[in-house]
């Protein structure tokens, strides 16, 4: 596939259709494959990860046209992203209100920073799915069907897949991460356990604490790679 000039990589090549939308009412956007979805990249569902949205965003650029088999989600939580917030504007961390069966009613601990104690208060949601942008990616899970999804998060540096498939394995040599089963902390309600009750294969894509542009340059060539089923 030949890629779009750099010239033209200031904007997205095709327009987004929307799945649903945010608590504050921002569209929850999706770029759609013109035929059958193999493969889903998500980002941006912890709203302190704008990073991961930044890099998809510049992948996705550089294509020329419509994917003929992947769709891509640039900002899973938009409005975490628009505060600057893990969770979304109800203070639920999305990425423990998927509907797993190991989802657990208590709060969720999470870090400030990657070297802090685990201290900072989220909800799971009130109940399973309970926040609109959990909703509405579950359903478009369930009608785009892709055959394995990928999510996007930071700063952990790891390719985590529990079911340890090919593309896994490929991911993490090609980005020279570890290939783990699990990040090391138990995270009931994430997307990746509902993912496995599903028997939906789900790759968690940690980026490594790291600066902007370093991220840019080491990891939106591995996005462009998806992107296109080429090299990976
Ligand atoms: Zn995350």
């Amino acid at each position: 596939m030949k890629l779009r000039p750099r010239s033209d990589w200031g904007t997205i090549p095709w327009e987004p259709d929307h799945y649903g939308t945010s608590h504050l009412g921002v569209p929850l956007e999706v770029w759609r494959p013109n035929g059958k979805c193999r493969l889903l990249l998500f980002a941006g569902v912890h709203g302190e990860e704008p990073e991961t949205t930044y890099a998809l965003s510049r992948a996705l650029r550089q294509l020329p046209d419509r994917s003929p088999d992947r769709a891509v989600v640039l900002a899973a939580n938009p409005d975490g992203l628009l505060r600057g917030t893990r969770g979304n504007a109800r203070g639920v961390d999305l990425n423990r209100n998927f509907p797993a069966r190991n989802w657990q009613p208590n709060p969720v601990m999470h870090r400030s920073t990657i070297e802090d104690q685990s201290d900072i208060r989220l909800s799971p949601g009130p109940k399973p799915a309970s926040e609109p942008e959990t909703r509405a990616l579950i359903a478009l899970i369930d009608e785009l069907k892709p055959e394995q999804v990928i999510a996007l998060h930071a700063p952990l540096g790891c390719i985590d897949d529990a079911g340890q498939s090919p593309l896994a394995r490929r991911l993490a040599d090609r980005t020279g991460m570890p290939l783990v089963r699990d990040v090391g902390y138990p995270t009931p309600g994430s997307f990746g356990s509902w993912g496995a009750d599903l028997g939906l294969a789900v790759i968690t894509y940690e980026f490594p604490l790291a600066a902007t542009e370093v991220l840019m340059r080491d990891h939106v060539p591995v996005l462009v790679e998806l992107l296109t089923g080429t090299g990976l």
